[in-house]
């Protein structure tokens, strides 16, 4: 049995749960996907890094300042990547309501800020709505904090361009955390002709930042978008250590909003 941690509510009696919302009004919400990563990185890999994120950042802040976090959200918002097998999508309308439910459960308890930890971009549109609504609706303070995000200056020093899909970036994240990576499946796959002659498949779009809509496989074969045999733990390592000390920051500074 994994090791249980104060934080992890799902672990949690309901009067532990009540003993700690009265103690913190912080609720962190992991939220992943279940879709294809390429030959060398599995199905839940952006699950497993928002669940690892998640705890890692509450454990780092344990017990000064307290967080409750959530159970795994695993699926996410994925429909581009249908075409391989075993990636599961929601609608962007089940995501929205499955946060908004999810947030206002958290406030009914106590929680009044909360605090999103997206590892998967096909999610950002839905969530930002999702947030939207438990502010307007809720009251609630609301954030999504997303790690390629919080730590593109060091993503950008760190690795060559594409920075997208089971590449060098992603693959070397995944691989620090403890992710399962096959090292003989990686290739490298940098991606097909820009969108209309604009747009490269990039987390990070130059201008002009148009607003393609795309399917994998309009650039991919393997599903891989970028470099995976580049990818390197000790690269990874740098993520993850850059955006546990920001994302812990960030969170000391919410914790003195009352
Ligand atoms: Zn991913």
């Amino acid at each position: 049995m994994p090791e249980v941690k104060p934080y992890m509510l799902g672990k949690l009696t309901w009067e532990e749960s009540q003993a700690l919302f009265k103690e913190t009004d912080i609720a962190i919400i992991p939220v992943g996907s279940q879709e294809q990563h390429g030959p060398a990185l599995p199905l839940d890999n952006d699950a497993f890094q928002a669940q690892e994120f998640a705890y890692l950042v509450a454990d780092r802040l344990w017990p000064k300042i307290k967080t409750a976090v959530t159970p795994l959200i695993s699926y996410g918002v994925s429909p581009h990547h249908m075409s391989f097998s075993g990636t599961i999508t929601l609608r962007h309308e089940t995501f929205i309501d499955l946060i908004v439910d999810v947030g206002k459960s958290l406030a009914k308890h106590g929680a009044k800020k909360i605090i999103v930890m997206n590892s998967h971009g096909g999610n950002t549109a839905a969530l930002s709505i999702a947030l939207r609504k438990l502010y307007d609706e809720e009251g609630l303070w609301c954030v999504g904090i997303e790690w390629w995000k919080i730590t593109a200056d060091v993503v950008k020093e760190t690795f060559e361009p594409p920075h997208f899909h089971a590449d060098e970036m992603e693959t070397s994240v995944a691989w620090a955390l403890g992710q399962r990576v096959l090292e003989d499946k990686r290739i490298d796959e940098p991606g097909r002709e820009p969108i209309l002659g604009f747009t490269k498949a990039t987390m990070f779009p130059p201008q002009p930042n148009i607003m393609p809509v795309w399917d994998t496989t309009d650039f991919s074969d393997s599903g891989i978008i970028g470099y995976a045999t580049r990818a390197d733990p000790e690269k990874g390592e740098k993520i993850v250590v850059a955006a546990i000390d920001r994302i812990t920051a960030f969170i000391k500074r919410i914790s003195l909003i009352s």
